[in-house]
């Protein structure tokens, strides 16, 4: 983001409010026509005093009985007004001497506001007031409640609104055989709807969004979305990159010396990146595959397309265990091939990291793991052509650019990212529409299912018993400590208090600790450790959540698991189950559940498919969580939502192939109208 300008005034509005609009994102009279209502008031009708019911909102007419400013509890002005039906008090804790003008006695108001039982009986506070003369018209449409900001009133916006109506043109964009067919208002008549409802409005309608007007305003909205992502991924795709075609030397090599045989969906992943790479454009590919499906053999394969043809490629992660693990894993896949793989994490040392840096710089050696010391900036990758991310949802939009700048000149590398965090389909056709996408919707085989068991705080004990005696078994076991998301420090607490109740409860068996604040080196040894099986127990805070790999843990507790998100869960019981023994995951939960923390357990327990509980993760918090890093890149949907309104992301897309094919000046003017100068923003 560059310098942030300042507001310049127009058409009617002073650089001031200017200024506040412009927190609202309102930049023009066409920005207002297009800044819908949060919800509507009903100001059509009258109660009488008497019939209003506490926590609902109504409007009464009345006299003005007393008006006096009380200083007790403290200073404010109490008014009590009746209608011959009833009476009731309207206080204000700030207030002007305007308002006590209009609020004297004698004077006839309308007060709209929410009632409740109060300090003097049934009151409304800070109502908002009308001073009006008797048998005076009340409005005939429901009245408007727009977001908002400090300094700027409804009666500003409704203004601006009215006047934005009046003035500026409401061309129709789209195609009408299209609006016919999906049952779609025209877009003036539905901006009037929805600013301006009329009487015979259905207000429920309204409120839920579900008025045809709505649904007519989303549908352009996803409309526009779909357009400005297909467009950006045009662009990317009329660049140019290193073509790397499969010359199946290397890749041959590895799959030869393995000692399984790919899955179906690994092989079809791999064929589809490799066709990505063989082009001279760059690749934007999302590797999505359910923990465990084995990603990291894909991104192996795809990593030795670039070598075989004499370019390097590097692999991002986003923990220093994890990214210590893949270097371990693929050196072991690829030494016999002889290739060597750089490591660069933070706990390497000064001395051997320079020369690691010395030889990636000269391109003596051609692959790269690290964590985001890989970006960092002594870090050249000049022959850089393919740049892959692991778990990159844990990444911001910069550090995977930054990735991506690692090639000489700017010459764009290849880009694969993986995730463990199944997108649901409808998320996946706005949020990252963008991208291609190849998944892995298939285990390796000889994986048996995971047992889940939701188990009370109170039986603590049992748990104990039952790591014993698997451990006793032979099995390796995690226990995983609470999230504590107000305190590090107490988090870490937890963890060393657990370690040590352990530790105590299991005299005959090997306990580690693992957690964020050990030195990298220790964090490996004891990781190396429990991967050699010289540990049972591995006491862990959540470190260990992304991509851990010991085949031989089978056994997985996670404490206080309704602190937990669903996400989460699932990643972290999906670091059992990789081996042959058959896994449990036993989750502990503290009582009382709160409705959500019960939810979740629900899920969790019921469903082993990521995408699944993707589905229902997204039904409980919503989309902002799941495209958390990848906000300042995609246009955020204001209005539509990916539940009601699922059924209109298909068919805008379709439109969207359309108009930008065919009609690329309406294309143009739709994107203009919504995005206004902000889509060359939102594209890397
Ligand atoms: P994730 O997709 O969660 O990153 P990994 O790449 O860590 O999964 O793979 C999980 C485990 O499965 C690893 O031990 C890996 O070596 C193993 N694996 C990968 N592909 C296969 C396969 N086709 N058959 C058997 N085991 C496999
Ligand atoms: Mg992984």
């Amino acid at each position: 983001m560059g310098a942030v300008e300042s507001p310049r005034a127009w058409g009617g509005v002073g650089q001031q409010l200017a200024g506040r609009l412009a927190k609202l994102d309102l930049r023009g009279p066409r920005d207002l026509l297009l800044h819908l209502p949060l919800r509507y008031e009903d100001e059509t009708r009258l109660t009488p005093i008497s019939v209003t019911r506490p926590g609902f909102p109504a409007q009464i007419e009345g006299e003005v009985l007393s008006a006096e400013v009380s200083l007790r509890p403290r200073r404010q002005l109490v008014v009590r007004v009746g209608d011959g039906s009833g009476t009731l008090v309207a206080r204000w804790l700030n207030f002007y001497p305007s308002q006590q003008k209009q609020l004297a006695p004698g004077r006839r108001v309308r007060l709209f506001g929410e009632v409740r039982g109060g300090f003097f009986g049934d009151e409304m506070v800070h109502p908002r007031v009308r001073s009006v003369e008797a048998g005076e018209a009340l409005p005939e449409a429901l009245t408007p409640v727009y977001p908002t900001t400090s300094g700027v009133g409804q009666a500003t916006l409704r203004k601006l609104v009215d006047h934005a109506l009046r003035t500026e043109a409401l061309d129709e964009l789209l195609p009408v055989d299209w609006l016919r067919r999906l049952g779609l208002p025209g877009f003036a008549e539905s901006l009037r709807a929805l600013h301006h409802p009329t009487p015979d409005a259905d207000p429920h309608a309204l409120e839920s969004r579900a008025h045809p007007a709505w649904r007519r305003m989303k549908f352009e909205e996803l409309l526009v979305q779909q357009m400005s992502l297909r467009r950006a991924y045009l662009a990317r795709r009329a660049r140019s990159a290193v073509a790397l075609p499969a010359r199946g030397e290397l890749t041959a090599a590895l799959l030869a010396s393995l000692p399984f045989r790919p899955t179906g969906a690994q092989a079809r992943a791999q064929s589809e990146i490799a066709a990505d790479l063989a082009a001279p454009h760059p690749m934007q590919r999302l590797l999505q595959g359910d923990v465990g499906s084995g990603k990291t053999l894909v991104a192996a394969l795809a990593m030795l397309q670039a070598v075989e043809n004499g370019w390097q490629a590097a692999m991002m992660a986003p923990t220093e265990i994890l990214a210590e693990q893949h270097w371990k894993k693929l050196s072991a896949w690829l030494a016999p091939l002889g290739l060597e793989v750089a490591w660069l994490s933070g706990s390497r040392r000064k001395r051997e990291r320079e020369a690691e840096l010395a030889r990636l710089a000269s391109g003596e050696i051609l692959l790269a793991v690290g964590t985001h010391a890989l970006i960092e900036d002594p870090v050249t990758l000049p022959r850089l052509a393919l740049a892959v991310v692991d778990e990159q949802h844990r990444f911001g939009v910069r550090q995977r650019l930054a990735l991506r700048e690692k090639g000489d000149e700017g010459r764009r590398p290849h880009m694969l990212m993986m995730s463990a965090t199944p997108i649901p389909r409808t998320l996946a056709m706005t949020h990252y529409a963008d991208l291609d996408v190849s998944v892995l919707d298939e285990l390796p085989p000889g994986r048996t299912p995971i047992r889940t068991r939701l188990v009370s705080d109170a039986r603590r004990e049992q748990v104990i018993a039952r790591l014993r005696e698997a451990c006793l078994g032979g099995r390796q076991a995690y226990w995983v400590c609470p999230l504590i998301e107000e305190s590090e420090a107490l988090q870490l607490q937890t963890a060393q208090d657990t370690f040590a109740a352990l530790l105590e409860a299991l005299p005959e068996l090997r306990v580690g600790l693992v957690h964020g604040r050990l030195r990298n080196d220790e964090k490996s040894a004891t990781m190396a450790a429990f991967s050699a099986g010289e540990l049972d127990v591995l006491v862990s805070t959540t470190v260990i959540e992304v991509g851990v790999d010991v085949p031989n843990a089978s056994l997985m507790v996670i404490e206080h698991a309704e602190r937990f998100g669903l996400a989460q869960l699932h990643q972290l019981r999906g670091r059992v189950g990789r081996g042959t023994a058959e896994s449990e995951c036993i989750l502990i939960y503290a009582q009382p559940l709160s409705e959500t923390g019960r939810a979740r357990l629900k899920v969790i327990y019921e469903n082993t498919d990521g995408f699944a509980i993707a589905r229902e993760d997204l039904h409980i918090r919503g989309p902002g969580e799941f495209v958390g890093a990848r906000q300042s890149g995609v246009p955020l949907l204001r209005y539509a939502d990916l539940e009601a309104d699922a059924e209109l992301i298909e068919p805008a897309r379709e439109l969207a192939e359309e108009l930008l094919a065919h009609e690329p000046a309406t294309a143009q003017a739709l994107m203009l109208r919504w995005l206004g100068g902000r889509e060359a923003l939102l594209r890397a």
